[in-house]
């Protein structure tokens, strides 16, 4: 358009300038869910089609999360105010995605409904680059400050929801007119199934009247879908306001994410659940684990009368293995010997500990007799023939006992004690049941 002073511009000339400059003019009908882009460049020559549907745009536009274009999970449609169609006339930024970048380019979207019909024109076009920078600081910020994923208002007498927030997909508070009792049942679905009892039971409006007194705090913790759909650890918070009025049941309802630290918890705790039970250096089980698998191999002997038998084994001369070579090679010697025990074992039903030293013991289910010797004589013979690092040929004492209906622990421990220092009396190298 030419360069004219000011009276000299004509309406036309202005149409002009606004079709030469933005970046997308589209018109929109509701009523068959359409649209269609009279002008499409830069960013929208590629990421839209000349025509197409309403509802896949406004996902291009609105449905991805705002740091990035993937498609958010579908659970969280409803809270897109614009989705089903916009009201009035309004003018916001929003980031749009090109195609195959996860940078985003923010563009101004200005809504002109046009009256008396089901349509409405978006005018859109791309900042430039100093208020883009803004809007991406601004965001970092603002996700920083909110380490709530949800937020919500809740009228529980009046049954509605108001002031939506999803924080990871726009700033923006949203009111989506949803009935707090509506919203209660969609959102069960986006809950882990062992989590959505509690979460039916403490979001119940009668529950939540008579559990949540005013000023008050109740939490619990449980999996939901994110936007990506998959299932991390929330916390979902209900705080009541406070109020003398009864009548008044007004409270904030939070969702905050604890993936993290719930999972170095679990992580923490295993390790301590394996520290507890475990010989570090074997990694078999340790004294008081091992002690419990013979008490209830008793037990089982006694209240079912199936076949336990306990094994003792002890490594022959080991003290000379330290005294030679020295004590971190009686380690290694040690650690060798216990995967031996592991893998001669590994299709019985046996529990093998580190009873101390060089003691180890392992509790046998379902076997006795000449399956039990046969056990026992693999392993002294594998042990045997093991060439162990650095140690060379070592050999091993093994005591062997079944488990009576009529044993105490004492009884049964002692006897299979008494076998072990027979087969060392009798030379070493040998096994003993007694
Ligand atoms: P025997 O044939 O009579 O069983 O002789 P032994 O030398 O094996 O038995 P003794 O009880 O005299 O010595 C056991 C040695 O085991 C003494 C100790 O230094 C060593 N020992 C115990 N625990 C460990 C350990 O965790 N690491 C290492 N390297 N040695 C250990
Ligand atoms: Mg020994
Ligand atoms: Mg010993």
């Amino acid at each position: 358009m030419s360069d004219k002073t000011l009276e000299n511009y004509t309406p036309e000339d202005i149409i002009e300038t606004i079709r030469d400059n933005v970046d997308a003019v589209i018109i929109i009908d509701y009523s068959i869910n359409q649209y269609r882009a009279l002008v499409r460049r830069n960013v929208f020559a590629e990421c839209i089609d000349e025509t197409g549907d309403y509802d896949d745009l406004m996902h291009k536009l609105w449905f991805h999360k705002s740091d990035s274009n993937e498609k958010i999970n579908s659970e969280y449609d409803v809270y897109i105010s614009y989705f089903g169609e916009y009201k009035g006339k309004n003018s916001r930024k929003i980031k749009v995605f090109p195609k195959g970048s996860d940078t985003p380019k923010i563009v101004q979207m200005t809504v002109y409904p046009i009256k008396g019909t089901t349509k409405c024109v978006f005018i859109m076009d791309e900042l430039d680059d100093d208020s883009v920078q803004d809007q991406m600081t601004y965001g970092k910020v603002n996700t920083i400050q909110n380490s709530f994923l949800f937020s919500m208002y809740v009228d529980l007498i009046l049954d509605t929801t108001s002031s939506i927030s999803v924080t990871e997909i726009s700033e923006e508070v949203v009111n989506a007119d949803i009935k707090y009792s509506d919203w209660r049942l969609m959102t069960v679905n986006m809950i882990w199934p062992e989590g959505k009892d509690q979460f039916l039971k403490t979001t119940d409006p009668e529950y939540l009247k008579e559990n949540l007194a005013p000023g008050h705090t109740i939490s619990f913790d449980c999996q939901m879908q994110n936007l990506e759909g998959q299932f991390i650890w929330v916390k979902l918070i209900f705080s009541r306001a406070e109020t003398n009025n009864n009548n008044d049941f007004r409270f904030v309802f939070m969702v905050q994410n604890i993936h993290e630290t719930y999972m170095e918890l679990t992580s923490t705790l295993k390790k301590y659940e394996e520290l507890a039970l475990n010989d570090p250096l074997t990694e078999l089980l340790n004294h008081g684990s091992i002690k419990s698998a013979i008490k209830s191999g008793i037990e089982n002997v006694h209240n079912t009368g199936n076949d336990v038998s306990i094994m003792m084994i002890d490594l022959d001369y080991f003290k000379e293995v330290n005294d030679t070579y020295g004590h971190s090679v009686g380690d290694d010697v040690l650690k060798s010997f216990a995967g031996i025990l592991k893998d001669t074992l590994s299709n019985t039903d046996c529990s093998i500990g580190r009873w101390g030293g060089e003691e180890f013991v392992i509790v046998c289910n379902n076997i006795c007799g000449r399956k039990l010797d046969m056990i026992a004589e693999d392993l002294r013979k594998k042990v045997e023939e093991t060439e162990f690092p650095k140690a060379g040929h070592l050999t091993c004492s093994v005591g062997v006992t079944q488990i009576k209906e009529s044993d105490t622990f004492d009884d049964a421990f002692n006897r299979m004690d008494k076998a072990m220092y027979q087969s060392k009396k009798n030379g070493r190298n040998c096994i003993t049941r007694l």
